[in-house]
């Protein structure tokens, strides 16, 4: 699976955040926000092959 789609399966519509080192490979690890809430969803490093997804609870 490519690194793409395994964003797809975890992540779904996402939108560039912003961009930081990667503590572990030095590459660059992405960090995305929903495309419409702009609530972060989670952040990435292609070169680890890393996604996680970051859980919110409701705040309403
Ligand atoms: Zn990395």
């Amino acid at each position: 699976m490519s690194f793409e789609l395994l964003l797809d399966a975890v992540l779904g519509e996402r939108e560039l955040f912003h961009v930081i080192d990667c503590t572990v490979c030095g590459s660059e690890e992405i960090y995305y926000v929903d495309p419409i809430s702009k609530q972060q969803i989670g952040k990435a490093c292609s070169q680890c092959g890393f996604v996680q997804k970051f859980e919110f609870d409701h705040q309403e």
